[in-house]
């Protein structure tokens, strides 16, 4: 009898490396393949950026309170996240949607309308997709085109010992908004007359229904003259995240729980929930802000940004991935954040 291995058993990245050995590049024009945030691939001068992301109803959405308009943009939102993480502009976009009949065309143009905003709001083209239908639910793929040039590409690969670890905005709301849904999921279901007070929750709740992608981060980073030296985008929690960076880049790291930069309102959220907020900034995912490294001399410039947070510094790869805590003792960095089919990381 063959062998079956369990999904759970090698989780998203394990099985991501399992269905693509390392294969020999075929054409001068691959520049970065499988492993970063986009492929980069190079034609004339230009390098063109290529990433895709799906979203699956029951697994990245629930119809209960996701609204149809609030899903189609935070699906194009995701897909440019990843290019502006390779310090490029997106340009263009494919859609892939997959309904079954549970959905009229009225609710898919609220869709995409959604859509329609975020491109409009980021600057990119529609240019194609494919429309079938599905046996159940809702899915939708997104394909990103971008470009940058070849000089000022970031890839995950870059970060150096002394580096500074940045990250942009706050971290943890999307997470906090989150578990107030699905609270209010529960409640619900067991009352159908109970009316949501969303009120003290706006900030968390727009943090998880409609994020922003790295943009404004990008575009001054390069009005400043920084070029990070590595840069990735948190989607699966800053944990995750930082140690994508540092085995691409083969250092360590030290970040400091003290300096996250976090919410008011996501502390607050958080603590409902007894989470303490600098767990739930390390291990929520779907902020959607950026995690990059910059070389020290470019402190004084990095410090005039308030919306960029300084969280730690790049060591040797023999120091390991370490969290300083506010007494000054160190714990190992851990990923527990968001991937697909394991159920516990190693
Ligand atoms: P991100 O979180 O930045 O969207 P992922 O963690 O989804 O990136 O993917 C990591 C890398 O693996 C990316 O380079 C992505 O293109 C690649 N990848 C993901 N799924 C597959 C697949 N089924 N086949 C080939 N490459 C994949
Ligand atoms: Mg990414």
């Amino acid at each position: 009898m063959g062998q079956r291995t369990e999904l759970e058993e090698i989780g998203e990245f394990g099985l991501i490396e399992r269905l693509n050995p390392k294969q020999e590049i075929r054409n001068n024009s691959t520049i970065i393949g499988i492993g970063d945030d986009a492929a980069a691939l190079k034609y004339n001068d230009k390098i063109v950026l290529v990433s895709t992301d799906a979203m699956v109803e029951g697994v990245h959405f629930d119809m209960v309170y996701t609204p149809l308009k609030h899903l189609g943009y935070k699906a194009c939102v995701v897909n440019f996240s990843d290019i502006y993480a390779m310090n490029g502009q997106p340009k263009q976009i494919t859609i892939t949607i997959s309904s079954s009949n549970r959905y009229s065309v009225e609710a898919l143009e609220e869709l995409y309308a959604g859509i329609h905003l975020a491109c409009e709001k980021y600057n990119v083209d529609i240019v194609g997709g494919d429309t079938t239908s599905s046996v159940s639910g809702l899915f939708i793929s997104i394909t990103v085109i971008g470009e940058v040039e070849q000089d000022k590409m970031v890839g995950r690969n870059g970060a150096k010992v002394y580096d500074l670890i940045c990250v942009s905005g706050d971290l943890g709301g999307a997470y906090a908004g989150l578990l107030v849904l699905q609270r209010e999921k529960v409640t619900f279901k067991a009352n159908p007359n109970f009316q949501p007070d969303f009120s003290t929750y706006e900030y968390v709740l727009e943090r998880q229904l409609k994020p922003e992608a790295g943009k404004k981060t990008v575009e001054w980073l390069r009005e400043n003259n920084i070029l990070p030296t590595s840069m990735i985008d948190i989607s699966d929690g800053l944990a995750s995240e930082m140690l994508h960076i540092c085995k691409s880049s083969d250092v360590g790291c030290e970040l400091y729980i003290e300096k996250f930069p976090i919410d008011y309102e996501t502390t607050r959220t958080l603590e409902e929930f007894k989470i303490m907020a600098d767990v739930g900034a390390l291990n929520g995912g779907e902020d959607y802000e950026l995690l990059f490294t910059i070389d020290q001399k470019d402190f004084e410039k990095i410090k005039e940004n308030e919306n960029i947070t300084v969280i730690g510094h790049i060591t040797d790869k023999s120091m390991g991935c370490q969290l300083v805590t506010p007494q000054d003792t160190t714990i190992e960095l851990r990923a527990q954040g968001w991937n697909h089919y394991r159920k516990e990381e190693k």
